[in-house]
C-alpha cells in the first residue's frame, strides 16, 4: 500500500510547493524529468557572468555506464552569438541542454561559461544565468500574470506587461475580459501551443538572463506560427548568447553556428551557406526536409 501512496504523497509535495512559489521551473523540471542529483562544491562561488561564452572542452557523457551519449564534444558558443544544435533523432542534442543547466556532470572534460567552470560554481547562480524555454510549456493553474512573473519573484506589474509585450502576446493578454488576471491552465482558459510558447519566452524575458536555450518544439506548430514564434525569439536573442535546438532545419538557416551532432560527435560545424557548401550530413538532411516539405504541400494541394 505504501508504494500506492508514496507517488501521491510526492505529487502534494510538489503542487503545494509550486503554489508557495518555492520551486522554479529548472528545479520543476528537474523533479519531473531527472533524478540524479548535483551537488555545489563545498564554499563554491556563484557563476559571475560579464561575456556569456559557452564552451564545451572535450565533453564525454553517458547517462548509464556502459552507454556513452557524448563522445568526447567540443565547440564554443562566443558571446552574443547565436548557435544551433541539429542532428538525426538520439544524436545527444537535447543531451547537451541537460549538461549545460548541469542536471548532470559530464564524465569528463569541462563545460565553461565566460571562462568558469560550470561544476565549480553554485547551481543556483548558474541557473539564473540560463533562462530556458522549453519544448512544452507547463502553465499553472493560476493568471496569465503569475505565470508570466514565475521567472521571477517580486517582477513588477510594469516588468511583466514589457516582457509579454516583447514575446509578443500582448495584444491576446488585453483582449482576455480579465487581462492579466486571466486565469488559465487546466482549470481555465486553453492556450494554444504557440500561445503557450508566447507566455514561456515572457517568462524567460522577467528572468533576463544572459544566456537563453531554446528547445525548439517537435509537436508542428503551424508554418506560419512557427515563423511568428521565430521573429520573437530573433529579437529577444539580441545581445545575449543564444543556443538553440533545432528539430527542424528550417528554423536554424540564421544562426552563426550550426553545429551538426551525430552519434554524439560534432561531425560538421558552420553557418548555413557553408554547410549547404560542404555537401555533407547538414545538405543530406537539408535536401531530404525540402522534399518532404514539397511532398506535403503537393498532399495539401
Ligand atoms: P531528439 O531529436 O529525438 O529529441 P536528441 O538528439 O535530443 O534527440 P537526446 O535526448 O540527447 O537526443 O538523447 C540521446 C540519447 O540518450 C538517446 O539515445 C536517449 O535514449 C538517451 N537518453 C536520453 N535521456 C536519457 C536518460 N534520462 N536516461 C538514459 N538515457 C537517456
Amino acid at each position: 500500500l505504501m508504494q500506492l501512496f508514496r507517488p501521491l504523497d510526492m505529487l502534494g509535495w510538489v503542487y503545494r510547493t509550486i503554489r508557495q512559489g518555492l520551486i522554479d521551473m529548472a528545479d520543476m523540471f528537474r523533479l519531473m524529468d531527472e533524478s540524479e542529483e548535483v551537488e555545489d562544491v563545498p564554499g563554491a562561488p556563484a557563476l559571475v557572468v560579464r561575456e556569456p561564452s559557452i564552451v564545451f572542452d572535450n565533453v564525454r557523457f553517458g547517462y548509464d555506464p556502459g552507454r556513452t551519449i557524448l563522445k568526447g564534444l567540443s565547440f564554443e558558443a562566443p558571446a552574443g552569438s547565436h548557435v544551433a544544435i541539429v542532428g538525426p533523432s538520439g544524436a545527444g542534442k537535447s543531451t547537451i541542454a541537460r549538461l549545460l543547466f548541469r542536471f548532470y556532470d559530464p564524465q569528463d572534460g569541462r563545460i565553461l561559461i565566460d571562462g568558469q567552470d560550470i561544476s565549480q560554481v553554485t547551481q543556483k547562480s548558474l541557473r539564473e544565468a540560463i533562462g530556458i524555454v522549453p519544448q512544452d510549456s507547463v502553465l499553472f493553474n493560476d493568471t496569465i500574470g503569475y505565470n508570466i512573473a514565475y521567472g521571477r519573484g517580486g517582477a513588477t506589474h510594469d516588468e511583466i506587461h514589457e516582457a509579454a509585450r516583447r514575446a509578443a502576446i500582448l495584444p491576446f493578454i488585453e483582449k482576455l475580459p480579465h487581462g492579466f488576471d486571466t486565469q488559465v491552465g487546466e482549470r481555465g482558459l486553453k492556450l494554444s501551443g504557440g500561445e503557450k510558447q508566447r507566455v514561456a519566452i515572457a517568462r524567460t524575458l522577467v528572468k533576463n538572463p544572459p544566456i537563453m536555450l531554446f528547445d525548439e518544439a517537435t509537436s508542428a506548430l503551424d508554418s506560419r506560427t512557427e515563423q511568428d514564434i521565430l521573429e520573437t525569439l530573433h529579437a529577444v536573442g539580441a545581445n545575449r548568447t543564444t543556443l538553440a535546438i533545432a528539430h527542424r532545419l528550417s528554423t536554424v538557416a540564421d544562426a552563426d553556428t550550426i553545429l551538426v551532432l551525430d552519434d554524439g560527435r560534432l561531425v560538421e560545424s558552420g553557418n548555413h551557406r557553408a554547410l549547404l557548401a560542404r555537401d555533407g550530413l547538414y545538405a543530406e538532411m537539408w535536401l531530404r526536409q525540402q522534399a518532404e516539405a514539397e511532398e506535403e504541400a503537393e498532399a495539401a494541394e
